[in-house]
């Protein structure tokens, strides 16, 4: 095909079939596909190598050894996650900023927690870029959680935890939901705590994936995890 589109159309046009394509992998949350349709993930991939493919379903990578995940990724942890208008969500791992625009298009507010000061820092400028207002990112170790501004009715976690670090449990609202990468060094299974009325936490097993560690306190040490 010979037909010119203009660079904003074309990214629309890219991504309503980056749509299409989760639509058929599964992902059913009308709300959860419309949050996805709405941010330019182009935007969030820092070399000019890997933007040409920030709509397909890959993961990519962002810098200091770090990835943007697969959108099927970000969409099926955004649906497990069952996000509300009214809710405060923390995210652990803000990396681009990519998940953390989608929840912003979800959520009340969004707090995001990343250890490399030089990938939150692009992270914040891209959110601000975009308008984003209901976000805020600060540089530490998430696996502490954040005290401050807990408690929340959401956690994600968007590395891999080889167990769910307990201060994010703990800061987590009655009721709550937390998704996190969840088993050993390269591969994991996207886990869903489900904190009830009365507190008390179910957990539920789903799908196999491979997320970069998740470094600190309360989660992998940096010496052995091989980065
Ligand atoms: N959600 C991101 C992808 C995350 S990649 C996106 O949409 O682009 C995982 C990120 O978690 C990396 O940037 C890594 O530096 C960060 N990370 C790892 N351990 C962390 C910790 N303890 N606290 C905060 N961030 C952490």
């Amino acid at each position: 095909m010979t037909t010119r589109r203009t660079d904003g159309e074309h990214h629309r046009w890219a991504r309503d079939k980056l749509i299409r394509t989760l639509e058929r992998r599964g992902i059913r949350d009308r709300r959860v596909l419309d949050a996805l349709r709405a941010v330019p993930r182009h935007l969030f991939i820092p070399s000019e190598q890997f933007k040409q493919q920030a709509y397909e379903d890959y993961a990519l990578p962002i810098g200091a050894e770090q990835t943007i995940s697969q959108p099927w990724v970000v969409a099926r942890m955004t649906e497990l996650l069952g996000v509300d208008s009214e809710h405060s969500v923390l995210e652990i791992g803000t990396g681009s900023g990519y998940q953390c625009a989608v929840l912003a298009q979800l959520a009340r507010r969004v707090y995001s927690l990343e250890r490399i000061g030089a990938l939150a820092r692009k992270a914040i400028e891209r959110i601000r870029s975009l308008g984003l207002t209901n976000v805020k990112i600060q540089i530490f170790d998430g696996t502490v959680g954040w005290s401050d501004v807990a408690p929340f009715d959401r956690v994600m976690i968007t590395a891999a935890a080889p167990s769910v670090p307990k201060p994010l449990l703990d800061q987590l609202a009655t009721p709550g939901r937390l998704v996190v990468p969840e088993g050993e060094r390269h591969e994991q299974r996207l886990v869903t705590y489900i904190k009830n009325e009365q507190g008390a936490v179910g957990r539920h097993v789903g799908e196999a994936v491979t997320f970069v560690p998740l470094i600190g306190r309360h989660g992998w040490s940096a010496k052995t995890s091989g980065r």
